[in-house]
């Protein structure tokens, strides 16, 4: 059976625990997301680990905390690794953190956990931000399956192809991208998967200038090419799975023209899928979008 905790009555709400690695997820742009536990396991750790120290020192200037620190990135992690584990074995307590969000996704991490795992450490989660769950919270694209695949290849013939082995795939694709590419990226995602595919687009999140847009690859396109704007800052892509084979949305779209005469859209949307072999939460959003939004009429 699960067990629950009221915020002050966790375990590790009051401080870290002799020996533990804690994985801390921070901001991705807004500091008031740093969770009330973040700040405390951050604040009473022995050391912290860091992407950058420099970063990592700002944030936590801003709460106040004062902390030895290690810088922990792609390029030294494997070497750095073992020491980090005799500090942990030797009753130490340390956190790690990427610049932003939460560490490993698409972050360092990875071989400081899986060490800490394998020398059967306590290895214990600060869950927070994450751009790619961020966006695909608020996309409107199924988020029933999905993919995360990070950022796609920097070369357009590779990115190319890449696309092409995802494009396939009935689940959604999260993928993240950086301002300088985001124009190159959308256009490849156009020719590659097809005009029609589904994308949003989520700029900025939870700063100043967050935005997030959906719509047919190819007007994508267009949009961000009609302010530079656009262009400007953190992008994640939340991508619609390629449609069930052999039943595109225009044949989804009719079965359901037929069923909404009679049936409310759930029922509808049941019904189709059984019928095409399509995802019933992607039916049942076409659904409401034929009945305007309206998820009560037809007939039960
Ligand atoms: N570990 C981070 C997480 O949990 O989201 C991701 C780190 S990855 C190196 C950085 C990429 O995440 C950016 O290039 C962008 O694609 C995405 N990202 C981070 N912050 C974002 C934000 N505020 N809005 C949109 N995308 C963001």
């Amino acid at each position: 059976m699960s067990e629950t905790f009221r915020s002050d009555e966790h375990p590790d709400a009051q401080s870290a625990v002799a020996g533990h690695l804690y994985v801390v997820a921070t901001p991705i742009g807004n500091l008031a997301d740093l969770s009330p536990r973040g700040q405390t396991i951050l604040r009473s750790v022995d050391r912290i680990c860091a992407e950058d120290t420099r970063n990592t020192g700002m944030l936590l200037s801003h709460f106040g905390i004062s902390k030895p620190l290690t810088a922990l990135h792609e390029h030294n992690e494997a070497g750095l690794v073992s020491s980090l584990i005799e500090m942990l074995q030797a009753g130490r307590s340390l956190a790690v953190v990427s610049d932003a969000g939460t560490p490993l996704i698409s972050d360092p991490g990875f071989a400081l956990v899986r060490a800490a795992r394998a020398a059967d450490l306590p290895v214990i989660t600060v869950p927070g931000p994450c751009a790619a769950i961020a966006a695909l919270s608020i996309a409107g694209i199924p988020s029933d399956a999905f993919s995360f695949v990070g950022f796609l290849p920097s070369k357009a013939s590779q990115r190319r192809e890449r696309l092409r082995e995802l494009g396939t795939q009935s689940n959604t694709l999260i993928v993240y991208e950086s301002s300088h590419r985001i124009a190159d990226c959308l256009d490849d995602l156009a020719s590659v998967l097809g005009p029609t595919r589904r994308v949003c687009l989520a700029r900025e999140l939870t700063k100043r200038f967050e935005q997030s847009v959906v719509m047919p690859a190819v007007e994508l396109v267009a949009w961000l090419a009609a302010d530079s704007n656009r262009t400007r800052g953190e992008f994640v892509l939340v991508i619609e799975g390629a449609p069930a084979a052999g039943v595109g949305r225009a044949e989804h779209e009719r079965l359901l023209r037929v069923l909404l005469k009679e049936l409310s859209p759930s029922k509808a949307a049941k019904l189709a899928a059984e019928l095409s072999g399509g995802r019933k939460s992607e039916l049942y959003a076409l659904a409401l979008e034929i009945n305007g939004g309206d998820g009560v009429a037809g007939v039960e």
